[in-house]
Formats: structure tokens, C-alpha cells, sequence
């Protein structure tokens, strides 16, 4: 599930259960549009071309990555 913070629009994605923003700690997420899971994904895929995905978190692998 991908998740966006209305307070440091960041977009994020979790397994399980949310309450607060990874990125500025505000209880202020809600569930991310279409629209920013499909930026969030061109974001993943950007990262990962470039080679340091150390600091993203990832899904497992043999999670699907909701279309
Ligand atoms: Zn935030």
C-alpha cells in the first residue's frame, strides 16, 4: 500500500498498519491517489536505475506492486 503525508507530501509505501509519517513523524497520511502511487512508482524505478536503493525502503520481492 502506498501512503502520502498531507503535512511533507511524502509518498511512501508500508505493509501493515500506518499512523504516522516516515519521513516528518505527523499523523497526517492517508492513503495515496492513482495519480501519486504512479508517481511514487516512476520514483522507485528512477532510484533504482540509479543505483543506490540503499536508503528506499522496497517491497519484497514476491510482494506485487499494485498496478
Ligand atoms: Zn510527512
Amino acid at each position: 500500500m502506498v501512503y502520502h503525508c498531507n503535512a511533507c507530501k511524502f509518498n511512501f509505501q508500508r505493509f501493515g498498519e500506518v499512523t504516522d509519517c516516515p519521513d516528518c513523524g505527523k499523523q497526517d497520511i492517508r492513503y495515496a491517489t492513482a495519480e501519486e502511487i504512479a508517481e511514487f512508482l516512476d520514483f522507485q524505478k528512477e532510484f533504482e536505475l540509479s543505483g543506490d536503493a540503499g536508503t528506499l525502503e522496497r517491497p519484497a520481492s514476491r510482494e506485487p506492486v499494485p498496478a
